[in-house]
């Protein structure tokens, strides 16, 4: 075991805050690294020191592997936390982080690699009996081949990148007629964003909803999950409102749910905290998508339901400590809802709107939480992710959580950049979401720039105030972490609709 006396940190923003406060916590000693454009943000200031590593791209900073080691050589650094993003998935940057005899806190190059392919992944797991989605075992190499499979699996189906992440390089294909265009379309994006265009098929499952299993292993073989968060509300396959647990699953889906992620996890020998991702269907059957191998942006809803300090896990873990939590020790208490606010205009798109924060004022008090790396009158930078912060609230029940999120919404005073708040306190007023009857094709289903701008008619109101008095009755014994089976929920919101 070795004993992590300083950290650096190769991130920004507020999860380089979020990890640098557990540190502080330990009585570890905190180093940062910062871009020319980031020089008075909050990291830098929080941290013991700092240390600017380039210009603003994050090619020449952080994600420049060389010269963050170098900065650990000559501060005496014993070990890199990679946040999320940037060098967060490299497994070259983890192999070298390991070879400069640093400790890399995340799981080992070799799990990184596997899990890094989609298609490595899915043959990873092939032996452990985990459902998977119907597709291509491999890539796709001859076009006929390929729509043959397409038509024998039944349209749609999905092309997907390999070395897929953020969404990017992922096309619904419809029918036989569409499939080359939406092919060359999946290739090019993915050769952009991740220099690599194998593709492979995946039927596309309808009504889907994204639920994902946090793990946590040590380096002494122990896997435990720390149970799901729901993710579907997702604008461009990307995320904007999290919550955990999932309204729709039973005990029974979530046991078996987690011992699926840990058996994932074991094929790569997994240690560290990890995510893996399962779409579900309507049927609630749940099939493997990925893995991801480091802390996820939505690991606060986690901790706030279990108790659990993931980032306290990971540094642990990484020192060569044994798990000391119990899969049988964990419970969940609670409900928790994270919105992320990102610098975004929901009436444009959700075009990245980056700017000033003329007013910057956070909401307080019982059960909210805000993520953040930003003060009133800092500029958001153009070059990075333009999320701004992420605020979670936490009640005893889902009913309440909601209720915070909306209450706390609207005390988050934020002017100078259009955000993602209006949005999401939509998404929170939204029947659909409210009754926990939704899937990904949410905004597309219920989202168009007008309801920013309409306030909801009398008949919407009544409707959601019948809804959460029926689901503040039935969700009582929550702490169970048990949910209203859904087609109880569908009948009795029918029967609300009908009176
Ligand atoms: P990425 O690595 O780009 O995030 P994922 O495989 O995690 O890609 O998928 C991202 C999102 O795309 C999922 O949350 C889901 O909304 C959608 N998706 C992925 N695969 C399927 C599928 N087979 N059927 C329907 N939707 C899918």
């Amino acid at each position: 075991m070795t004993k992590i006396n300083k950290l650096l940190i190769a991130n920004r923003g507020e999860i380089a805050l979020r990890v640098m406060r557990t540190a502080r916590e330990m009585r570890i000693k905190t180093v940062a690294i910062f871009s020319e454009a980031d020089r008075n943000a909050l990291h830098v200031r929080y941290a013991d020191e700092a240390v600017c590593v380039g210009p603003a791209p994050s090619s020449e900073s952080y994600l420049k592997a060389d010269a963050i080691i170098e900065v650990c050589r000559q501060l005496n650094v014993d070990a890199i936390h990679p946040g999320y993003g940037f060098l967060s998935e490299n497994a070259n940057f983890a192999r070298m982080v390991r070879q400069a005899g640093l400790i890399f806190v995340g799981p080992s190059p070799e799990a990184i690699e596997i899990m890094g392919s989609k298609l490595a992944a899915k043959a990873a797991v092939a032996g452990y009996n985990i459902p998977m989605v119907p597709g291509t075992p491999s890539a796709i190499t001859d076009r006929a081949e390929a729509k043959t499979i397409s038509a024998q699996i039944g349209y749609p189906v999905l092309i997907k990148a390999s070395a897929g992440g953020g969404g990017k390089g992922m096309r619904i294909v419809e029918n036989d007629a569409e499939f080359d265009e939406q092919m060359d379309r999946a290739v090019s994006e993915a050769l952009s964003a991740f220099g690599d265009g194998s593709v492979f098929i995946e039927k596309y499952v309808t009504s889907p909803r994204h639920v994902e299993i946090q793990v946590l292993g040590d380096q002494h073989g122990n896997i435990i999950h720390l149970f799901e968060r729901e993710c579907s509300v997702q604008r461009r396959h990307q995320k904007v409102v999290e919550e955990a647990p999932s309204a729709i699953l039973t005990p029974e889906i979530r046991d078996a749910m987690g011992r699926a992620a840990v058996d994932v996890a074991r094929a790569c020998g997994y240690y560290g905290a990890g995510t893996v991702e399962f779409i579900v269907n309507d049927n609630l059957d749940f099939y493997f998508l990925e893995m991801n191998t480091r802390l996820q942006v939505e690991h606060p809803v986690t901790e706030q339901i279990t108790g659990v300090d993931l980032v306290k896990q990971m540094i642990y873990v990484a020192e060569g400590k044994p798990l000391t939590i119990r899969q049988e020790d964990l419970q969940i208490k609670g409900h928790a809802v994270e919105v992320r606010v990102y610098a975004e205009d929901p009436a444009n798109n959700f075009l990245p709107d980056v700017g000033t924060l003329d007013t910057y004022v956070r909401p307080q008090g019982n059960g909210v939480r805000v993520d953040d790396g930003f003060e009133q009158g800092m500029a958001i930078p153009i070059y990075y992710d333009p999320m701004i912060a992420k605020l979670i609230t936490y009640g005893d029940s889902r009913e309440e959580a909601i209720q915070k999120m909306i209450r706390a919404i609207d005390e988050y005073q934020i002017s100078g950049v259009q955000t993602t708040l209006p949005f999401c306190r939509f998404v929170m007023e939204h029947p659909a979401f409210r009754s926990g009857q939704f899937d990904t094709g949410f905004v597309g289903n219920y989202f168009t720039p007008d309801v920013l701008t309409r306030k909801p008619d009398q008949t919407e109101s009544q409707l959601a105030a019948v809804l959460a008095a029926y689901l503040l009755e039935t969700s009582k014994p929550q702490s169970s972490g048990a949910a209203v089976p859904v087609t109880q929920q569908k009948s009795k919101w029918k029967m609300n609709r009908l009176g």
